[in-house]
């Protein structure tokens, strides 16, 4: 393909390589440009949780919840659609409280989502009721909340089975190229400066989450910023942590994967800045102590295991906390798939199917009025981002870090 596409999608992480292959599945021609290697950017650096997570009674808070639901039940399917194991384990997950502070919380969160009617199956849990479904836990916890339709994954095999499949409808997927900027005619989206070369399209897709500012200077400043997570691994270990976890008010997080390693990050609040404005992948020992810290503290028996790897990775926080999907009205033909904060694997799949479907003339089949992408040029770009709201106040001072 040289030149012309029906669709050109930048980017090669869950979002891009899954709207790819869902374009293709619908006979679109598809070329996604890629400035490094699939799965490079967060998509390869993230800790592999997902799941629906709890409803908010908030418009935006259901209709999230509406498509993370949808996500996992597509989820459950790709291994055998796509043909590649992905190591999906959706048994469950904890959000660890070890202070009583925390523990009120997850009390809190419980019973708010019981009166306001919500059907959820998250269920606290004390102690003695966690430690039974994770005895390696430390005996000083309080408790935690339980969610039975969470889970983890290997996103690196994810994303290159979402590309390999798009490649294989015929999809081509350059790597190397970097989108310098948008062709713009008129009003309108008609293609992609990249590596020099003007290339053309129907529709333009920008599924460049963190980086999406760079090549979108229309996009109010503060609607997505980048956001550095750190994440350590350990050695291989016998099986000891058998769901994935949450702890801090779910700030830190963690699993073991099917292999036998333990990994664990967060602790954001150590880094400079919290992390939020640096585009750099850089660890650093704060945050990384931080983790170790958590983990260790969580599970005293693991204390002297040997760490083999860590990293870091920028997410896109938006300044509301909702991801940017769809039509992009300021620009007809272009359309955002961008800003999943720190939960892309609990919509990369489903977004696919929603991108496709809007760019082949089919209602999405969910409300997408909440992840409107151009609901910040009103100018409220006020910082009200959840995720990191918790850091911000310190909610989390009360635990000792090294
Ligand atoms: C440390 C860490 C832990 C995380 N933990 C979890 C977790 O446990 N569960 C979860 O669901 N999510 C987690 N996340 C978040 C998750 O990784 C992201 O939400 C998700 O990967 C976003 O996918 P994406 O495809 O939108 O973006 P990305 O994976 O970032 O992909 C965007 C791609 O666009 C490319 N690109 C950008 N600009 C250009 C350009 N101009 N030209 C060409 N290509 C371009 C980039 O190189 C990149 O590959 C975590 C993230 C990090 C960093």
């Amino acid at each position: 393909m040289s030149g012309r596409a029906d669709v050109i999608v930048v980017g090669g992480g869950v979002n891009g390589c899954s709207i790819a292959y869902r374009l293709a599945e619908a006979g679109r021609k598809v070329l996604l440009l890629e400035q490094r290697g699939i799965a490079s950017g967060a998509s390869g650096r993230n800790g592999g949780m997902t799941g629906s997570g709890a409803p908010h009674p908030t418009p935006e808070g259901m209709a999230g919840y509406r498509i993370r639901v949808a996500n996992t039940e597509l989820m459950r399917h790709l291994p055998e659609e796509l043909g590649v194991d992905f190591d999906l384990r959706l048994e469950g997950s904890l959000n660890v409280a070890s202070t009583p502070e925390m523990y009120a919380e997850i009390d809190h969160a419980v019973r708010a989502l019981e009166a306001a009617g919500l059907e959820s199956d998250v269920k606290l849990l004390d102690a003695y009721e966690t430690r039974q479904l994770m005895p390696a836990l430390s005996e000083s916890i309080c408790g935690a909340e339980w969610a039975p339709d969470r889970g983890h994954l290997w996103p690196f095999a994810l994303v290159h089975g979402f590309a390999d499949a798009a490649r294989r409808l015929g999809a081509e997927i350059r790597t190397g190229v970097t989108v310098e900027r948008l062709v713009v005619e008129g009003d309108r989206a008609v293609g992609v400066i990249a590596n020099g070369e003007r290339i053309e399209a129907d529709d333009v897709v920008l599924a460049t989450n963190a980086y999406t500012p760079r090549i979108l200077p229309d996009l109010p400043a503060g609607a997505i910023v980048p956001a550095r997570g750190q994440i350590l691994v350990t050695q291989q270990l016998p099986p000891v942590i058998p769901y994935p976890f949450g702890n801090n008010f779910d700030k830190e997080y963690g699993r073991q994967t099917p292999s036998g390693q333990v990994l664990c990050g967060g602790y954001r609040r150590l880094d400079v800045d919290e992390g939020l404005g640096h585009y750099e992948e850089r660890t650093s020992p704060p945050v990384l102590a931080g983790i170790a810290r958590c983990l260790t503290t969580l599970f005293p028996s693991i204390a002297q295991v040997k760490v083999v790897r860590c990293w870091a990775g920028i997410m896109g926080f938006t300044a509301d906390g909702v991801p940017l999907i769809g039509r992009y009205d300021a620009v007809p033909g272009l359309t955002l798939a961008a800003g999943f904060n720190g939960g892309g694997f609990s919509w990369g799949p489903i977004v696919g199917v929603i991108i496709a479907r809007i760019l082949t003339g089919q209602e999405p089949g969910f409300d997408l009025a909440p992840f409107n992408p151009t609901r910040f040029h009103g100018g409220n770009t006020t910082w009200n981002n959840p995720y990191t709201a918790g850091e911000r106040s310190n909610a989390t001072g009360s635990v000792p870090v090294a």
